[in-house]
């Protein structure tokens, strides 16, 4: 009987390796989505995981011409599928329609999640808008939970998931100003260590990746408004933000993709409820 099924195995694992070989992509046949990918970090990620042969599905806001320009290009570029599917990540119902809209596109689910879609917004705590605060919470905390609930499922029937959050050097350290994000962030890696100890043992795998300062529209918004405040040229905002790191040079947004697509290679496969800390050596200090 043992070696009978161990050689059904050896058998299983030639027909990965030669379906590998033939496209020659590791993440060839899987699904990912990638929330906030119409832009900066996420978008990034969508191209790495689509370079390594992964289909994508595309979500957040921004201009629909570019949007399906952006789906196109993935799609041809990598010869991948590349799909939009919109929602407000901040509202419940938007969420539960997504994964409907996900499943008409993918019956089997996604193999993939990547928790990116996020905003700032500065502000002390004591006149921090209230619905900005709810706001934030729900898109960078509670967010992830929901299409955790909804999408883990799928990644164990099939025994095989990565679950893969945004956090950022802020959800180990704090700054002025930042209570939401600070707060949201934090959460994340809660949620992130929760999920992993959960999903131990069943192929799934969850971690964080936190960001230092990647220069995206929502770094470069931070460095227009200090900028503005300050009375300093745009170029000596950039420079005082980025300062904070060891290394005095921003993150490139490929680097993050990169690590994106490591954590699903089969190396990373024991590497549960862990943060990436991408952030030039800001938080060793
Ligand atoms: P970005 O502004 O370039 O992109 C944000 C994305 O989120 C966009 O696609 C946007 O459309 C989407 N989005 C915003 N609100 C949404 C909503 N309600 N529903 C669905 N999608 C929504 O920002 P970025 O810098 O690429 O940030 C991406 C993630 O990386 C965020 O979670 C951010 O906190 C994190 N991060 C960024 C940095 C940085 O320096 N840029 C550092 C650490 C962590």
């Amino acid at each position: 009987m043992l070696p009978h099924l161990l050689f059904r195995c050896f058998k299983g694992l030639c027909f990965i390796g030669r379906e590998q070989k033939k496209n020659g992509k590791p993440l060839h046949k899987k699904v990912a989505l990638i929330t906030g990918s119409t832009s900066g970090i996420g978008k990034g990620i969508a191209e790495s995981l689509a370079n390594h042969g992964c289909d994508v599905i595309i979500n957040g806001f921004g201009d629909q011409e570019e949007i399906k320009k952006l789906c196109a290009d993935i799609a041809m570029t990598y010869s991948v599928r590349a799909e939009f599917v919109g929602a407000d990540l901040s509202k419940v119902p938007e969420i539960e329609d997504l994964h409907e809209a996900i499943l008409k596109l993918f019956p089997e689910g996604l193999d993939i999640l990547v928790n990116n879609a996020g905003i700032q917004h500065l502000s002390p705590v004591e006149s921090f808008p209230v619905e900005k605060w709810d706001f934030m919470i729900s898109l960078m905390l509670s967010a992830p939970f929901h299409l955790t609930r909804l999408f883990l499922p799928y990644m164990k029937q099939k025994g095989w998931g990565r679950i893969i959050n945004i956090s950022s050097a802020h959800g180990h350290v704090a700054s002025p100003n930042k209570c939401a994000y600070v707060s949201a962030k934090h959460g994340l890696i809660g949620l992130t260590k929760t999920v992993a100890v959960e999903v131990a043992g069943s192929g799934v795998t969850c971690n964080a990746i936190c960001p230092g300062y990647v220069e995206t529209p929502l770094f470069l918004k931070q460095a227009a408004d200090r900028s503005k405040d300050q009375g300093i040229s745009f170029e000596q905002a950039k420079s005082q933000i980025v300062g904070i790191h060891s290394s005095k040079e921003p993150v490139k947004i490929e680097q993050v993709g990169e690590i994106a697509a490591f954590l699903c290679s089969p190396a990373a496969d024991q590497i549960l409820g862990t943060s990436i800390m991408v952030d030039g050596g800001w938080t060793i200090k």
